[in-house]
């Protein structure tokens, strides 16, 4: 997908982030100039493999993770395609991971779902809060191939028709649909298999109707070149930290933090319903962010940091911080914060909480 954030997807000119995100595009833009997805995975894992001080272990799950007196003391890892096991001892810790595993192993705050409107007073959220989360989606690619290229859905590919995409456009075929989005109203983590599956047949489903129903003759030639595997994961847990974003400092109602490291700038996109592809398309509420608002720098436990799509905010707040060039900034910040941590004297852990980095789980992990 297309890297957005402070820019508004080009609504807001002259915005943009800076740092490491910048200087990966402005690389990727020299570099890459046929926009292929894996010379940019390829330009990230040079990135990585160029800094000295990154050890660098790919297809390697984080499992569990031991605390103590509230401190995160060792991470666990496995990585099955080499049978190797990590056991990773230190002082500062990031969880990056999306879906905070390392913040659930360490038994860290996690929030999931929409807050009711009387928690936080926000007007954007639910009058009743629940375990709602946006859906998850899979994507795929189409080219022309110049000459007819038919398509025959697995038996498995769910029927789609002209009546249940009347208010979606299916007239460009190159990049797929994010409105194929299902699994919100389930469990994004543990009901990742079966989003997978109802992913699949839909994003299929939606091909045939495409390829053969006769509706657009024009896609003809074309095929698809690729389909993701992985259904993209919206939201599920949220890392509670020192402070958590609302809607309010998303509209800069709250002022500018002192700690602020970073800019958000996406739209807060809450959709009223969650999409289905049988469904109407849902009513999005896009509201636009005047003037992007400055982001802090908080802990989670006392030597957790979070970055991504799992700090800690509200719903609400989540909606627009969670795009990728905000990210990657938050990214940059913790990444930032933890090398200033671990070069200087360590402070003791109550001084630690009084500063502005993120926060620790003070509780043990459960079982
Ligand atoms: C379909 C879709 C479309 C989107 N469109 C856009 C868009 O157009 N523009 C935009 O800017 N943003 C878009 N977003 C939002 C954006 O892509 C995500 O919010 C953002 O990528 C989140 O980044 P993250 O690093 O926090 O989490 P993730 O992207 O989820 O990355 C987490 C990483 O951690 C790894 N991981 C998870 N668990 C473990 C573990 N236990 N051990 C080791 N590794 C682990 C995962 O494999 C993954 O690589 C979209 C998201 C989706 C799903």
């Amino acid at each position: 997908m297309h890297i957005v954030g402070a820019d508004c997807h080009g609504g807001r000119p002259g915005w943009r982030e800076g740092g490491l995100i910048e200087e990966f595009r402005l690389e990727d833009a020299v570099n890459n100039p046929q926009r292929s997805f894996e010379f940019w995975d390829l330009l990230l894992y040079d990135k990585v493999l160029s800094e000295p001080n990154i050890t660098l272990v790919l297809d390697t799950v984080l499992y569990a993770a031991e605390t103590e007196n509230g401190l995160i003391r060792r991470v666990l890892a496995r990585c099955d395609k080499t049978e190797h096991l990590y056991r990773v001892t230190a002082r500062l810790f990031l969880d990056c991971t999306g879906d905070s595993r390392l913040a659930l192993e360490a038994g860290a705050e996690t929030r999931w779902g929409r807050e009711p409107k009387s928690e936080f007073n926000e007007s954007l959220a639910p009058v009743i809060g629940d375990r709602q989360t946006l859906g998850s989606s899979i994507l795929f690619t189409a080219r022309d191939y110049g000459r007819p290229m038919p398509f025959r859905p697995p038996k498995w590919a769910r029927p789609v028709t002209k009546e249940m995409l009347k208010f979606r456009s299916v007239g460009s075929w190159e990049y797929g649909y994010w409105w194929i989005e299902w699994g919100g109203q389930l469990d994004t983590i543990r009901d990742n298999e079966r989003i997978r599956f109802e992913l699949l047949a839909i994003v299929l489903g939606v091909w045939d109707y495409i390829k053969n129903s006769g509706d657009l003759p024009s896609s003809a030639p074309w095929a698809m070149d690729w389909i993701g595997a992985l259904p993209g994961k919206r939201e599920n847990r949220r890392v509670i930290g020192d402070y958590l974003l609302t809607q309010h400092d998303l509209e800069g109602r709250n002022g500018e933090p002192v700690d602020a490291v970073a800019i958000g700038g996406w739209p807060l996109t809450i959709p009223q319903r969650f999409r289905r592809v049988a469904e109407p398309r849902s009513a999005l509420h896009a509201v636009g962010l005047q003037h992007p608002p400055p982001l802090p720098l908080r802990r989670s436990v006392t030597n957790l940091f979070m970055a991504g799509r799992n700090i800690s905010a509200s719903h609400v707040a989540f909606s627009s911080t969670r795009v990728m060039a905000t990210c990657s900034v938050l990214g940059q910040a913790a990444g930032t914060a933890a090398m200033l941590c671990a070069t200087q004297k360590p402070p003791s852990p109550p001084a630690l909480r009084g500063r502005t980095v993120a926060r620790v789980a003070a509780d043990p992990p459960p079982g």
